[in-house]
């Protein structure tokens, strides 16, 4: 046993809920909600380990009520923490934030708003994650900023919306579509790779003209996201279960959110942390990860994976700073291979699709427990949802 596990501080990912109240079209967690009652209570919470971050997410987490509570709770063992969040919630969020000053939270906005409000389903979604994160800011929170998952539907607001959150100081993070049982989704896929990699080559050059050395990394990230929607091998290992988990809102704790089905290392609610972290069982899932061929490329594992292997990402960064003292356009999308052989018709799309993750006539795997998955029998998970909003806001 490597008695560094022990001692080391961890990067955690703590899923509260698997309800949601968006509808976002590239994930399916809405219609599979987990049952509140069995959700992961806050004496699970106070036995997970020492962490330098803690993402906090969901489903939505707002959701869940007793969120200030989980938070209290995480604070005593996160050097940082992170909560994203769809926004709705304005409320819950300006009183949590009013608390938490130090804390992160970063909103989901899938572009403009007519983009956003059809990608993610939220009536008035953009125009009430901008007004919280404006408020935020007012309120003089530091680490606050937007998430925005690219696709081919809302590629040309990428630079528009990184303009705005900029102009307002604030974190700008991004995504591309990814597969798993997490997303309940194996149909995601980017249909046209140039326009959308072109998209991100502006964003890229925007960011490696700041003056930011965040930003350059940033920059980074999201050349890998060229590389990963071209279906090719991550730019970085993935160490995700080494110095990194996940933990769902049953106590399964897993390596990462990216795999098809779900992958557990052991419960805890039900063992200590220490028992379960060097279990058998959760070798043999570091064992899965050494062979995992799905190539994710999230900030979860990617951020990780960057602070580990500085070097590659550095030299990277210096590189094309070097190249932005000559060009006003320092950056190609053509620097990838990959790029080149298609746009020289050296692969077909064909070719690149078989590349990626998503499988038309997979039977897509939604990390539910049996409880949760039994009401699913009588009642949409949407309408389960819903009715329990309504409750919540009724009180
Ligand atoms: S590549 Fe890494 S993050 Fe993605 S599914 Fe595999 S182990 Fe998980």
């Amino acid at each position: 046993m490597d008695s560094q596990r022990k001692t080391r501080k961890l990067n955690g990912t703590v899923i509260v809920t698997y309800r949601c109240n968006a509808r976002c079209s590239m994930c399916n967690r809405y219609k599979a909600p987990s049952r509140p009652e069995e959700e992961i209570s806050i004496e699970t919470i106070r036995k997970l380990p020492q962490m330098y971050f803690t993402n906090i997410t969901g489903g939505e987490p707002f959701i869940r009520e007793d969120l200030p509570e989980i938070v209290r709770e995480l604070y005593r063992k996160s050097d940082r923490i992170v909560i994203s969040t769809n926004g709705f919630f304005t409320d819950r969020i300006v009183a949590l934030a009013k608390e938490f000053p130090q804390i992160g939270i970063r909103i989901s906005i899938e572009g403009l708003e007519q983009t956003n409000n059809e990608i993610r389903g939220l009536e008035n979604g953009y125009e009430r994650g901008y007004q919280t994160l404006r408020k935020l800011r007012e309120m003089g929170m530091k680490d606050v900023g937007f998430g925005m998952t690219v696709q081919d539907k809302n590629a040309p607001d990428l630079v528009p919306l990184y303009d705005i959150s900029d102009e307002m100081g604030m974190e700008f993070a991004t995504a591309s579509l990814h597969n798993s049982f997490y997303f309940v989704e194996a149909k995601n896929i980017i249909h046209d790779r140039p326009m959308v990699a072109g998209h991100f080559e502006a964003l890229i050059n925007k960011l490696l003209k700041s003056k930011s050395p965040k930003k350059w990394f940033r920059a980074y990230f999201n050349h890998g996201l060229i590389n990963y929607i071209y279906g090719q091998p991550r730019l970085l290992p993935c160490d995700m279960s080494f110095d990194t988990f996940f933990i769902d809102p049953y106590g399964d704790v897993m390596p990462c959110n990216g795999t098809k089905d779900k992958e557990v290392m052991g419960n805890l609610n039900r063992q200590s942390w220490e028992e379960l972290w060097n279990s058998p069982e959760a070798d043999q899932v570091r064992a899965k990860v050494r062979k995992c061929d799905r190539q994710c490329w999230m900030i979860g594992s990617v951020s990780p994976a960057m602070h580990k292997y500085i070097w590659k990402p550095g030299w990277w960064v210096f590189s094309h700073k070097v190249k932005s003292l000559f060009s006003k356009k320092p950056y190609s999308m053509y620097e990838n291979k990959i790029c080149r052989a298609y746009r020289d018709g050296l692969v077909t799309k064909e070719q690149l699709d078989r590349c990626s993750t998503c499988d038309l006539s997979a039977v897509v795997s939604d990390g539910l427990s049996e409880a949760s998955r039994e009401q699913l029998k009588t009642r949409t998970g949407e309408e389960i949802v819903e009715a329990d909003i309504v409750r919540q806001m009724s009180r």
